[in-house]
């Protein structure tokens, strides 16, 4: 499949790849060019098919000595001019100044006829210092490496905007945490690297120029339709504000938490961003914080919305230069939470099985998530065991009411589901097919991760290839990969995420 822009072969062998560098064409006070850190005797530890495809990039080189040592930054791919950018931000709410690409290196960006820009840029994380490694040691270790690529490639197939994940190349080298562990380099993909951080890098500053070039070049990258309008920057604002909102709401839905909401992790593109402490919501509680360094649950599951509008408004507060006064910040910010009511109110008709709008239904959600937050009832099992509900036939309830401590809750809850859905005639098996299509029966619990992780540690990555074929479909039944829809096993209660990666 030649095209005329891409005369090579397609898919692309490695050395073929077209690696361009539009990110290293901004003035040099953006980013600083660098070479990666060598690492020792890298191998493949995994690799995505369906992201290495995005690219056009030749799976038969996953298993290649080249590709380890392109994906390890150890060989420089042709064309690419590798480099780190500059930003700054928020973390938990305060001014922290001056972070940037710490232990991350763009390599450029390839072709990409699937992506909104038509290309993706490439990225190693986890490939050594950098001018902005700060205290870091410019290094990832296995474990994180493995979650932040099993994860991204699984926000994926949940149709969740997500940056993607091409790859994990390991080595031995030891790399220090809690405990010692070893050294890995995951490759990231989007079309847009850019962080709501690196607007407020130049609004601290009061470089202002930079500012302008900034906010023209995402514009013109990732939202050209904005460039004809009257005002591109309020324009743009609130169009990153309405994509944040939206991506919190579906974050919401499935019960994904990322767990280090900070600014300087928020994508201006709207995706999800910086796979570190994550969690998806098993035994429900709003409450729930999946970050352990998180002491004061500022990014816990039920906070994540105003989270994100809080750091929507740190974004709207660096682009004041450039719209000029408050209000018209203002007013780009009003868009988050009548998006956000639209879309999780959609989301949650979808996951309930409903089609049509009435006014009750939001009291019908909030009484069914205080009814399973007080039985802690496991998010994702819940939803797919909903989905068998017989409307005329509370004879069939038994699965769905075990998962109920509360069960005289649970069955007043059910009665106001039922006669909502017979008022709108609802088809027990057509209503099973949509449900069974937006609550996925499989999301990466952290047991399933920690045991792929654990077997990876001893240099068996068959379990990380079988999760992710696993995740890559998780609407799908799966017969026979039951297992990994199951409740977690007792031993899961005890696995903590840190920050430390
Ligand atoms: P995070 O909370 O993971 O998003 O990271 C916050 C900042 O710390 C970013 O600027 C990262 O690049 C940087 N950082 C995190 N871990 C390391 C590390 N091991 N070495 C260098 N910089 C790091
Ligand atoms: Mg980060």
């Amino acid at each position: 499949m030649n095209s005329p822009e891409h005369p090579h072969h397609f898919p692309y062998a490695l050395s073929a790849l077209p690696v361009t560098n539009r990110f290293g064409s901004l003035p040099s006070a953006f980013h600083t060019r660098l070479s990666a850190t060598p690492l020792p005797a890298p191998y493949l530890v995994c690799a995505s098919e369906q992201a290495a495809d995005l690219i056009g990039l030749d799976q038969a080189a996953f298993a290649s000595a080249e590709f380890a040592e392109a994906f390890s930054g150890n060989a420089v791919l042709p064309g690419s001019e590798p480099l780190s950018a500059v930003y700054s931000g928020h973390q938990f709410g305060v001014w922290a100044g001056q972070l940037g690409d710490g232990r991350a290196i763009l390599l450029g960006e390839a072709p990409a006829p699937g992506s909104p820009t038509g290309s993706m840029e490439l990225q190693l994380k986890g490939a050594g210092k950098t001018p902005y490694s700060r205290m870091g040691d410019g290094r990832a270790v296995l474990r994180s490496s493995i979650r932040e690529f099993l994860c991204s490639e699984a926000m994926a197939a949940l149709g969740i905007p997500t940056t993607r994940a091409l790859c994990v190349i390991g080595s031995d080298q030891p790399v220090i945490r809690e405990t010692v562990e070893t050294a890995a380099v995951v490759t990231r993909m989007s079309s847009n690297f850019v962080r709501f951080g690196s607007f407020e890098h130049w609004f601290w500053n009061e470089r202002h120029d930079e500012l302008k070039i900034l906010a023209d070049y995402v514009i013109a990258l990732s939202y050209p339709q904005l460039a004809q309008q009257p005002q591109p920057y309020h324009a743009l604002l609130r169009e990153v504000t309405q994509r944040s909102a939206e991506l919190v709401a579906q974050w919401q839905a499935v019960g994904f938490m990322h767990g280090v909401l900070n600014t300087d992790n928020m994508s201006i593109i709207g995706e999800t961003l910086d796979y570190g402490p994550f969690g998806f919501m098993e035994a429900f509680n709003p409450r729930h914080i999946c970050n352990h360094s998180d002491h004061q649950g500022r990014y816990a599951y039920q906070m994540q919305p105003r989270i994100v509008e809080w750091n929507c408004y740190a974004l709207g507060q660096a682009l004041l230069p450039l719209m000029g006064d408050v209000d018209t910040v203002k007013d780009a910010l009003t868009v988050f939470q009548p998006t956000y009511d639209k879309k999780i109110a959609a989301l949650w008709r979808a996951k309930l099985g409903l089609i049509t709008v009435q006014s009750e239904d939001d009291a019908l959600v909030r009484e069914l998530l205080t009814t399973m937050a007080s039985s802690r009832v496991d998010f994702p099992v819940f939803f797919r065991r909903l989905a068998n509900l017989k409307c005329d036939d509370p004879s069939a309830d038994a699965p769905l009411r075990d998962l109920f401590i509360d069960r005289a809750a649970f069955d007043a809850w059910l009665i106001h589901y039922r006669k909502r859905l017979q008022q709108e005639n609802s088809v027990d098996q057509a209503r099973k097919i949509a449900m069974n299509h937006v609550n996925p029966k499989f999301v990466l619990r952290n047991h399933l991760a920690q045991t792929a992780i654990e077997k990876a540690q001893q240099k068996d990555f068959s379990e990380v290839k079988r999760l992710l074929h696993i995740l890559q479909h998780p609407f799908d039944e799966q017969p026979e990969n039951e297992a990994y829809a199951a409740l977690p096993p007792d031993w899961a209660a005890s696995l903590s995420v840190s920050c430390s990666s």
